[in-house]
């Protein structure tokens, strides 16, 4: 299938690691022009390397609104309009209600929100001088299935779903917007989690194995980034003309609902 990429602007934020960085990685495969931003230097310039002088890389904090509006500034300037915005960067947080206070409370709520809010807001009018503009989430299961131990994460995420199916009507006709609810995928986090992990000894495959165990994810793995990438080139793409105010899961079919 002919996505239509060609020739179109992407933007993925958190466009330097894990699930960001294979999708971008693929829409430039699929001849789109890739704008990504991150934070940390080291991983800005693998990323310059990786997907070469065509893309803008940029450093930008999402979390700052006037970073966030220089990054649309240089876009426009680059690319003149933003056909697809991909809000990904972020990441999660492990506690519980007894270990979550309320300043970490307010960090992850501020993470979750304004890393939509800041970057929708600044990419708008770019999105509106588009085509067929399109905005994807990456989100979480845990918005619609929480975790006690990712408190805080599960709240923030259902309202981050909250959001953005608002912002489907708010934005509709012009603006489609939909979403993707991640299981567990192996990208940095994860990496980092493995490299701390308690039990020095375990190797690679004994870690992960088990984790798909206790999680009993039906497909018996973690997805790997290109998995979910793949779900959000579609939902970004034209092909998915009718589609709006969805979500689509990728989870190895780990949820519980029907
Ligand atoms: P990675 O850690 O591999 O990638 C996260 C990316 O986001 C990096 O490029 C990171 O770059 C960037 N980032 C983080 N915070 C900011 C910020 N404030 N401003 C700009 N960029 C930022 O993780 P994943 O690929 O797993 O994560 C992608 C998204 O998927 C995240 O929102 C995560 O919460 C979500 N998710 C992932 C799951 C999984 O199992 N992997 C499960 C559920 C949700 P840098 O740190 O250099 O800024």
């Amino acid at each position: 299938m002919n996505l239509g990429y060609e020739n179109r602007v992407a933007v993925v934020t958190g466009g330097t690691s894990g699930i960001g960085l294979a999708t971008a990685k693929l829409l430039a495969a699929e001849g789109a022009r890739v704008a990504v931003c991150g934070r940390d230097e080291a991983r800005l310039d693998a990323t310059r390397k990786t997907l070469g002088e065509a893309a803008l890389v940029m450093r930008c904090d999402v979390l700052d609104a006037a970073e966030v509006a220089a990054f649309a500034v240089a876009v426009a300037a680059w690319g003149g309009a933003c056909d697809l915005l991909v809000n990904n960067a972020g990441q999660g947080r492990v506690s519980t209600f007894g270990t979550t206070d309320d300043s970490a409370w307010r960090e992850e709520l501020e993470l979750k929100f304004f890393s939509q809010i800041h970057v929708i807001r600044a990419f708008r009018p770019l999105l509106e001088k588009a085509a067929a503009p399109a905005i994807v989430g990456v989100n979480s299961l845990l918005a619609v299935q929480p975790e006690k131990h990712m408190v805080a994460t599960s709240a923030a995420r259902a309202g981050v779903q909250s959001l953005l199916k608002s912002l489907a009507t708010e934005f509709a006709p012009r603006i489609r917007v939909n979403t993707i609810l991640l299981g567990l995928v192996d990208s940095g986090q994860w990496q980092r989690r493995f490299a701390a992990r308690e039990d020095q000894a375990m190797t690679r495959d004994e870690w992960y194995g088990r984790l798909a165990r206790e999680k009993a994810i039906p497909l018996q793995r973690l997805g790997e980034p290109e998995e979910p990438a793949r779900a959000i080139l579609f939902l970004g793409s034209p092909a998915a003309s009718y589609i709006t105010g969805a979500s689509l899961e990728v989870s190895g079919g780990v949820s519980r609902h029907i």
